[in-house]
Parts: C-alpha cells; sequence; structure tokens
C-alpha cells in the first residue's frame, strides 16, 4: 500500500518546461487518472512518477520517503505501456515470469504467482504460446499479468487501452476496474486520454492543463462542478454547450456552459428560439444539433429517438440548477 506526495514537482526538457509545479496527494489503494489535452505532460509526469525521467526540482515521496533519486527497480512499481513490450522470443510464461527470475526469486514461487496472475486474467490457456500467437487484447493482459507478479505497491499505467479495437477496449476496461477491485490495497495511476476510461475507471480524476493541475476531483465533482471553461469542456460527452454575449448576461456572467442533458425542446418556458440543423440517432438518445444565434451549433440529448426534422424551428429552455456560470478568465463563479 503506498501514499504518493507530489510537491511542486518540475520538469524541464531543456530549455522547455514541461510539467509546471505540480503538487496532489495520491491516497494509499486510490485510483487516480490523470487525463488533458495531447501534450499536456500526462506520461511525463507519470514517467517521473516510475523514475524513468528524471525530476528538475520539487519532491516526490512514497510513503513519507523522498524517492526523487531512487532507481525504478527500488521504487515498489510496475508500468504497463500501451506498446506491451513483451519478449517476443518469450513464452507468455517466461514474459510473465522473466523479472521475478531477475529478482532471483525462488522458481517454484514464480510458477505459483504467475499461475495465479494468468488465472486472474484468463491467460491460463496461453502460457505456452509466443506473444504473436495472440489477440492485442491478450498481449495486453499478459503485460499486466507481468505487472501483477511483481506484486506492486504502485501500479502505472500508460493509456494501456489505446492499440485495442472498441469491444476489446471495453472488455479490458472493466478486468482493470476488477483488478483494482481485487487489489484494493494497490495505488493504481493512469494516463489517458479516452473520457469513458477516466470516468469508469477513476476514484479521483486529475485534469492536466499545459503542466499544471487544472481541478483534481471524483468523477461526479468534476463533472457536475467543473472550475473553469477548460475542465468543463474537457470532461463529458457530448462537450457541455458554451454561450456568452446576451444568452450569458442574462445570468450576470461572461459565458453560460449547460449540458446537453439538461436543455428541453418545447417545454414550459422554452427561452430561446432555434432551428433544428442536424439530429444524430444513436438508439437509447438522440442529438439534436440546434442553431439559436449563438455562432456554435447548440446539442440537445433527447432520450429514445428524436421527432424533430431539421429545419423545424423549436423553442428551448435549460433546466433550474444547472446552468454553470463562468467569469471572463473562464473560472466558475457558480450554478
Ligand atoms: P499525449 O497525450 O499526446 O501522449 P502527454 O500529455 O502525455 O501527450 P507528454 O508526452 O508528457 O504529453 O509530453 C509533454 C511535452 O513534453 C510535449 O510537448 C513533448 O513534446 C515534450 N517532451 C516529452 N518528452 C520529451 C523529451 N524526452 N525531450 C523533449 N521534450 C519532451
Amino acid at each position: 500500500m503506498a501514499e504518493l506526495q507530489l510537491r511542486d514537482i518540475r520538469k524541464s526538457f531543456g530549455a522547455f518546461e514541461v510539467i509546471k509545479g505540480v503538487s496532489m496527494d495520491i491516497k494509499p489503494g486510490e485510483f487516480m487518472v490523470f487525463v488533458g489535452p495531447s501534450g499536456c505532460g500526462k506520461s511525463t509526469l507519470l514517467r517521473l512518477i516510475a523514475g524513468l525521467e528524471e525530476i528538475t526540482s520539487g519532491t516526490l515521496a512514497f510513503d513519507g520517503q523522498i524517492v526523487n533519486h531512487l532507481v525504478p527497480s527500488k521504487r515498489g512499481i510496475a508500468m504497463v505501456f500501451q506498446s506491451y513490450a513483451l519478449y517476443p522470443h518469450m513464452t507468455v510464461f517466461e514474459n510473465m515470469s522473466f523479472g521475478m527470475q531477475l529478482a532471483g526469486k525462488d522458481k517454484q514461487q514464480c510458477r505459483k504467482r504467475v499461475e495465479a496472475a494468468a488465472e486472474m486474467l484468463q491467460l491460463t490457456p496461453y502460457l505456452q504460446r509466443l506473444p504473436r500467437q495472440l489477440s492485442g487484447g491478450q498481449r495486453q493482459r499478459v503485460a499486466i499479468g507481468r505487472a501483477i507478479v511483481r506484486d506492486p505497491k504502485v501500479f502505472l499505467f500508460d493509456e494501456p487501452l489505446s492499440n485495442l479495437d472498441a469491444a476489446l477496449r471495453v472488455a479490458t476496461r472493466i478486468e482493470i476496474a476488477k483488478l483494482h477491485r481485487s487489489m484494493h490495497n494497490t495505488t493504481m495511476i493512469y494516463v489517458t486520454h479516452d473520457q469513458v476510461e477516466a470516468m469508469t475507471l477513476a476514484d479521483r480524476i486529475c485534469v492536466l492543463r499545459d503542466g499544471v493541475v487544472e481541478q483534481i476531483g471524483t468523477p461526479l465533482e468534476l463533472y457536475e462542478k467543473p472550475n473553469s471553461v477548460f475542465v468543463a469542456g474537457f470532461i463529458g460527452s457530448p462537450k457541455m454547450n458554451f454561450l456568452s454575449g446576451p444568452f450569458a448576461d442574462t445570468y450576470d456572467a461572461k459565458t453560460i456552459g449547460i449540458r446537453a442533458e439538461h436543455l428541453e425542446i418545447d417545454g414550459e418556458g422554452g427561452q430561446w428560439t432555434g432551428t433544428v440543423i442536424h439530429s444524430e440517432m444513436l438508439g437509447s438518445d438522440s442529438y439534436i444539433y440546434l442553431d439559436i444565434g449563438a455562432g456554435e451549433p447548440v446539442i440537445v440529448r433527447e432520450s429514445g429517438t428524436s421527432r424533430h426534422q431539421p429545419g423545424q424551428t423549436v423553442r428551448i429552455s435549460p433546466a433550474a440548477g444547472h446552468i454553470h456560470r463562468f467569469d471572463a478568465a473562464g473560472r466558475a463563479t457558480g450554478r
């Protein structure tokens, strides 16, 4: 079980500062997810925690002990990469036991641990196969298995599902959630681009922007109480609708944000008039794109199949209590 403390961590590559003073506490056994746009520094922050990159300044502590200068192998971490990084000439069993053998672990004990991990990840039938004889999803499970057998205090994942197709991504995501439940003492830190992975796996999500922490909170906190336009626009799909000018003036804000599910078409007291531009049927829901004269189209989510046709004029109204207000700096000022 490990608690991590990051204090004013900075990282520069030459003159280019990539991580600009990140502080946070990650609790023992917590599943923390780092999200943010491409290039914001998610992978770099993970690599600093792993010890694969050197921290320029600030302190990183595991259970109160500063580990800035500790080599990766001494940190009690295991890392799973997007690229699997399996040895092609070794069987699944050998790939999973190699690290333990290097560490001088007893053969019998190695076998037991590999078999237990293989069982947990449904890899038992494949232990004698080579990586090229496996599907992408199975290879990623081997990479996860190899990390499990090391019994790490901290599990680090760098976009582990991004090479998998949609169905396998979902299945493996569920495996990772189960793994976290069954290894409830293991702290996990997970980097992803994927909204759904972040929302479904995380105990807490950390949104990074340009090397700085924008907000840390539970998935619901970030969804319901984003502290900035940036976080509000980043968390949730479809993206939150943002309105400014006269639309926001009424609410005494520079910008207001309303999620698609908090707008109602043809409800009582319709506030704005719009024209249907397009509708998307997703089966369980429909997304209606409306031009209400706000520049960007506004998206409304309706449950079931929409009756609204392109060209139709409708009135829409926001649900009370669900209008996010933001000031000129993009900071939330309340709802
Ligand atoms: P992505 O989602 O695209 O993987 P990221 O948020 O994980 O992005 P990082 O990979 O951490 O971003 O990179 C952050 C910035 O640091 C980028 O501008 C990248 O070009 C730069 N960077 C990363 N590693 C190095 C390096 N070894 N040398 C120089 N610059 C680097």
